[in-house]
């Protein structure tokens, strides 16, 4: 593999890209945009003037600043990597500052609350394209970033039925040039298919944690001790960022409620077996699920080494 992967462009696609909330994904876009020539001028915003510094010590962009609408003026790609509730005031103080012809989009771990919440804010002409990178880990803020994370990783676009198809195509193209698949869908499906994929088993991993931190009859010391037998694997997704997880619990709560609904009633299936000692009934739903994990493998999106393949990069 090249140093960049193959995916250093000759030409910008873009003359200036300005990037809002330079955390985690933040960082890692304005990274890869660097390292692979995505756009002429990088330019990182954040409400945070420490985030600002962070990212000129960095080296991240050719300008960081705290002025939201003077870092999008004559932007032509802008892309909100802010918390999923931030983005109604953003959308708010960058509107009026933006150019037509501007793509906007975002990184939002939720689609259809994002759409609802910029839409009023993007004047005529300034096109609205969502997008999900499916990528992340469970670290936040500027020195978390990498070039590398959106390498062979998923990244979804909503685009409106009515959106512009050469805004869609370029934006595609930058996702692809920044190491991403593309795969499009409606926000409506993308919420749903999140909600199961990401959204509960994060619920699930904060709810087993959290329960037991709250057990008596074993010590917390017991539990970190025996960590190794699978609880450990639910620490780490219950590190993620809390302001992140509860503004996609906000936003994505009919999706997560109907799956929540179903993994209920699941699960309730499973207490009877266990009860009424059905080991046919477990054993045949455990050898589905391993399968399930077989594919997942088989389709590159997880590796079957022990540590999980995680030094730093696991998809959300
Ligand atoms: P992060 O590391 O916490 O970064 C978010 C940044 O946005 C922080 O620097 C924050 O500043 C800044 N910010 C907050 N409110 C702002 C505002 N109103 N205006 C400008 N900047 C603002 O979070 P992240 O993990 O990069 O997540 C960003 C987005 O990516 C979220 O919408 C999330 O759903 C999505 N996403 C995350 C992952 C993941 O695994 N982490 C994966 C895919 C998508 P302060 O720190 O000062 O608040």
């Amino acid at each position: 593999m090249s140093d960049t992967w193959g995916l250093k462009l000759a030409d910008p696609l873009f003359e200036k890209l300005t990037v809002i909330g330079c955390g985690l994904i933040g960082s890692s876009l304005l990274r890869v945009a660097r390292r692979n020539n995505l756009a002429r001028q990088l330019v990182a915003a954040d409400v945070s003037p420490a985030v600002c510094v962070r990212v000129r010590e960095l080296g991240l962009a050719d300008h960081a600043t705290s002025d939201l609408a003077v870092a999008v003026a004559g932007a032509d790609l802008v892309i909100l990597c802010v918390p999923v509730g931030a983005n109604e005031s953003v959308g708010r103080t960058i509107g009026p500052a933006l150019a037509p012809g501007t793509i906007v989009s975002d990184v939002g771990s939720v689609k259809g609350a994002v759409v609802a919440a910029l839409s009023p804010h993007m004047p005529a002409g300034v096109h609205l394209i969502p997008a999900h990178p499916v990528a992340g880990t469970e670290h936040s803020g500027p020195d978390a970033g990498f070039a590398t994370l959106f390498l062979n990783r998923w990244c979804i676009l909503t685009p409106p039925v009515d959106a512009d198809e050469s805004a869609v195509k370029k934006l595609s193209d930058f996702w692809t040039a920044a190491g991403s698949n593309v795969e499009t869908m409606t926000s409506e499906h993308h919420d749903l298919v999140l909600a199961i994929t990401s959204h509960v088993p994060h619920l699930i991993a904060y709810n087993i944690v959290g329960t037991a931190a709250d057990l008596e009859v074993v010590t917390q010391s017991e539990v970190i001790k025996f960590s190794a037998g699978g609880f450990r694997d639910f620490t780490r997704i219950a590190a993620s960022d809390p302001t992140m997880w509860r503004d996609v619990f906000l936003n994505n709560k009919d999706a997560v409620l109907e799956i929540l609904g179903r993994f209920t009633e699941d699960l309730s299936a499973l207490q009877r077996m266990i009860r009424w000692g059905d080991g046919d009934g477990l054993f045949t739903l455990f050898t589905r699920t391993r399968n399930i994990r077989r594919s997942i493998i088989e389709s590159g999106q997880e590796t079957a080494a022990p540590d999980f393949g995680r030094h730093q990069s696991d998809p959300q």
